[in-house]
């Protein structure tokens, strides 16, 4: 049989004999191209602005967005004639990309200097969505069945749907213990009846009208204060200051029952999402269904019919990391940045913006509230509310007046621990006792893996990794060295790589790994167990640590800071920082307050429920004010301090940063390529450009690295001064110069 011949494949192009119709439109493609192509809208294709359409490209097709800027005018000379012009080919049947996502994508490229396109592609992360949705049959009664005859399979299968679900084929005949065949047959005799279904069931609706808890008088006024702000629409940012416990999960709670109740999509954004299984949990109580999750752990299949559900308002609630920004939300009206201090909403490749802050700019563009809550909130978030740019709500009381716990700093130059271990004296007997007392204790070391180095006694070698200026940190467990930064491993050696040397590589320094196993020969009797990325791996994983610690059946987890964050275990009395001082030697801008977050929050953990929390911070540098300060309860004087040298300095928040990081495989080209733009570096009043200094990671991935800093005046845009530096210079074709404003990696 053949195929009828279409007029195209016969050598003439459609609409080629007549002179083409329709008008000139901007298609944004997400590629990392300067902005959007014009193409042709045929007049027989109806499309709105937004609309996912496909276009030609070169050889192949690809889906765009018709974008809103104006064609390219008449006289521009990069204009595609308008014979030349290329012809959108489809509409896809999905809605279009909501006006305030485009804007929203618009303003990051605009912001953080990266191509339109590159920030569409965040937007349009599951291209497989943008078509029409799956369906499978399923089948149901026949309204009208005939008469058949009767076997006792086929009773059984009219049985079962007479208050069952439709189901496909299969599963009816499992479910109702027949063959496939009993239901084809009362298929074809026209009992049953086959219907299209959605490929999956819909998000149940979390009801908003369920009663929530009884609510203390300063949560009532934080609810009250919130509520209000999501019933009436309009942008603000508030954010809800108050200690670990104090109830700001509740309170942001009552604000996202009210903008449901609105009518409103609400989106809630979580570091380690993955890990939130207790939040999960806890929403799905308060709303009778849990939420729609968005994160790297979803399947592409959920990830598909999620992304759709949310373009079509059937997901009224979500949940997810940073990348849920992006998800085409039409009715969205309140986010809430949950940890909103927390450097995971930083992101670091690809287009770098910061979640949090894109957050508050989302919620300006949609004219709805953006609700940000910290125990320890970044020094930005506290600058931006003494300048009433952000309304702020303290809840300063633990919920049911459990106590913080008492912090208690561990002199290791005092009570030094035995060699060749980290436990010192004091820890030691804490944990004793808290052990024997029947309740649970966590040691944190913020260091995965057995030892961070290893070392060869014979000749001092040190095992680092070939694409990375970084050691090979020993995981004992899997017996391979591996590189934290880009994966690289190798099986543990026996001998030296450098002198061949037999069993003289020596670890140096302690991982997780490694204090268990001290902790082991200290504690024998102790249900112990270790809680790193690597452990707990993925939502399902993390729920069962979350039982056993419930349930007590471990007794001493052994940590990163995976377990710093969220969770809320009543058991637990003892928190041993094993050493303080770790994230203070790196000296960025931010260790201070980075440090002082992180301590706070593993602090956090203990005490959570009536018994009283005991908190054991190890330190060589006592004095140092982030621990004074940690000691003492003295947040707000440690953030004036921070905030004062900040400003003397003219350090964000006060100032403005962007970095430049230049990098490619050949160290020459990427030298040279630096100190072009350092030659070529704006002047102005009140900006300066620092470096090009080779960044402790100077070769990352295979990549050599240099970085140049643009620090300038608060009132300076330096969007602009990062254009015109940036046209000045053409790095070869190997070299790549990366943009990062506001960074906050210095590595
Ligand atoms: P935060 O988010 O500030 O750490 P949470 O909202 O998680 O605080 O509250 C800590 C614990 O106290 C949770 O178990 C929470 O359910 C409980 N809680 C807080 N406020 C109330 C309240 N008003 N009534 C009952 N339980 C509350
Ligand atoms: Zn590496």
């Amino acid at each position: 049989m053949s195929k009828p011949v279409s007029q195209s494949a016969s050598g003439v192009a459609p609409g080629g004999l007549f002179p083409p119709s329709g008008r000139r439109v901007k298609v944004l493609l997400p590629l990392p191209l300067a902005g959007a192509y014009d193409y042709r809208l045929p007049d027989d294709l109806p499309a709105r602005p937004g609309a996912f359409v496909r276009v030609p490209l070169a050889s192949r097709e690809m889906i765009g967005v018709l974008w809103d800027d104006p064609p390219t005018p008449e006289t521009a000379e990069t204009r595609v004639p308008d014979e030349k012009l290329r012809e959108v080919e489809a509409v896809l049947p999905v809605p279009p990309l909501p006006e305030a996502n485009r804007r929203f994508a618009d303003w990051i490229a605009a912001y953080t200097l990266a191509p339109p396109g590159a920030v569409l592609r965040m937007a349009m992360s599951v291209p497989q969505a943008l078509e029409a949705p799956r369906t499978r049959t399923v089948y149901a009664l026949a309204d009208r069945p005939p008469e058949i005859r009767a076997t006792p399979a086929r009773a059984r299968v009219i049985a079962f749907l007479q208050d069952g679900p439709a189901l496909p084929a299969a599963e009816l005949a499992r479910e109702a213990g027949v063959t496939p065949g009993v239901v084809r047959g009362l298929a074809d005799a026209g009992v049953l009846a086959p219907l299209q279904a959605r490929e999956a069931p819909d998000w149940p609706d979390p009801d908003p009208a369920r009663p929530g808890p009884d609510l203390s008088p300063a949560q009532r006024a934080a609810a009250d204060d919130l509520t209000a702000k999501a019933r009436a629409g309009g942008f603000s940012a508030t954010l809800i200051d108050g200690v670990t416990g104090s109830g700001k999960t509740e309170v942001y709670f009552e604000a996202i029952a009210a903008a449901l109740q609105a009518g409103r999509q609400v989106l809630v954004l979580l570091p380690e999402i993955a890990l939130g299984a207790q939040w999960l949990e806890r929403f799905a109580a308060r709303f009778g269904a849990p939420p729609a999750e968005w994160h790297s752990d979803l399947t592409p299949a959920q990830r598909r019919m999620t992304w759709r559900a949310v373009a079509e308002g059937r997901v009224r609630a979500l949940v997810g990391a940073r990348s849920a920004l992006h998800l085409p939300f039409p009715e969205l009206g309140l986010i809430v940045v949950d940890e909103e201090h927390d450097q995971s909403y930083k992101q670091e490749d690809g287009v770098i913006y910061h979640a949090r802050d894109m957050a508050v700019v989302r919620g300006h563009i949609g004219d709805f509230p953006v609700v940000l809550a910290s125990a320890t909130p970044s020094l930005e978030t506290v600058v931006n509310c003494e300048a009433g740019r952000y309304d702020r709500i303290d809840l300063p009381e633990r919920h049911g007046g459990a106590d913080l716990p008492g912090i208690e700093i561990v002199d290791l130059r005092k009570h030094p621990p035995p060699r060749q271990a980290w436990i010192a004296p004091p820890l030691r007997d804490a944990l004793a006792a808290c052990l024997a007392a029947g309740e649970q204790a966590l040691l944190f070391l913020n260091r995965r893996g057995y030892a961070p180095l290893t070392l060869c006694r014979a000749c001092g070698h040190r095992l680092e990794c070939p694409n990375c200026s970084a050691w090979l940190v020993e995981h004992r467990f899997s017996r391979r060295l591996e590189c934290h930064h880009c994966g690289h491993w190798i099986p543990a050696p026996k001998l030296c790589p450098e002198c061949g040397a037999e069993d003289q590589l020596a670890p140096c320094g302690p991982g997780v790994e490694r204090l268990a196993e001290e902790a082991a020969a200290l504690f024998p009797d102790a249900r112990m167990e270790i809680a790193t990325s690597d452990t707990l791996m993925g939502p399902l994983a993390a729920a069962a640590f979350v039982d056993r610690m419930a349930s007590g059946e471990t007794n001493l987890v052994i940590g990163t800071q995976i377990v710093a964050k969220g969770y809320h275990f009543p058991l637990l009395t003892l928190v041993g920082v094993v050493d303080a001082d770790l994230g203070l030697a790196g000296g960025d801008l931010r260790a201070g307050e980075r440090t002082f977050q992180l301590l706070n929050q593993v602090a956090g953990r203990a005490g959570r429920a009536g018994r009283p929390g005991r908190v054991l911070l190890q330190t060589a540098n006592p004095d140092a004010p982030v621990l004074q300060a940690i000691a003492a309860g003295d947040r707000d004087g440690f953030l004036a301090a921070e905030s004062e040298a900040r400003a003397r300095g003219g350090w964000p928040p006060f100032g403005r940063l962007a970095a430049l990081i230049v990098s490619g495989p050949d160290e020459r080209a990427v030298e040279e390529t630096a100190k072009a733009l350092a030659r070529t570096a704006p002047a102005a009043e009140g900006l300066r450009v620092l470096g090009p200094a080779p960044p402790p990671l100077a070769l990352l991935r295979g990549r050599h690295r240099r970085r140049l800093l643009l620090k300038a005046d608060r009132a300076l845009s330096v969007q602009k001064a990062l254009r015109d530096w940036l046209a000045r210079v053409k790095p070869p074709s190997s070299v790549r110069v990366a943009v990062d404003v506001d960074p906050y990696s210095f590595l």
